[in-house]
């Protein structure tokens, strides 16, 4: 899976370069070389999305007897609907400027992993 450069319109930019720049640092276009990026208010966007997904599959988990396959589903439409925002956002030249921080929020999906998981030993 590659996306387009907005710099040339060659499609040169890996998945996992679009995703980290949109937290990390800028995905560098192998045709061009131009430096582009996810902008900071749309990773948070995706990462809400993905965190409301979740919150709404972990709440139907809880009233729904607690049921692993639950939280199954819950973990797995969260990280589904995250990597489809991702998918779907589009990539920005740099001229914007500014870096940008989405690991926070990313570090909440993973909290509500774990805590996911926490409670599913403690009653399992
Ligand atoms: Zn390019």
């Amino acid at each position: 899976m590659a996306y387009t450069c907005p710099h040339c319109g060659a499609p040169s930019i890996s998945a996992i370069a679009k995703w980290l720049s949109g937290n990390v640092r800028f995905a560098n276009c192998a045709a061009c070389g131009g430096f582009s990026h996810v902008r900071s208010t749309t990773a948070r966007q995706c990462s809400a999305a993905g965190l409301a997904t979740g919150a709404v599959g972990v709440l139907a988990f809880a009233l729904g007897g607690l049921h692993p396959a639950w939280l199954w589903t819950a973990l797995g439409a969260a990280l589904g609907v995250y990597l489809l925002a991702w998918h779907l956002v589009a990539l920005e030249p740099d001229d914007e400027g500014g870096w940008k921080l989405g690991r926070d929020w990313l570090f909440s999906l993973l909290g509500l992993g774990l805590l996911g998981v926490w409670w599913w030993g403690r009653w399992g």
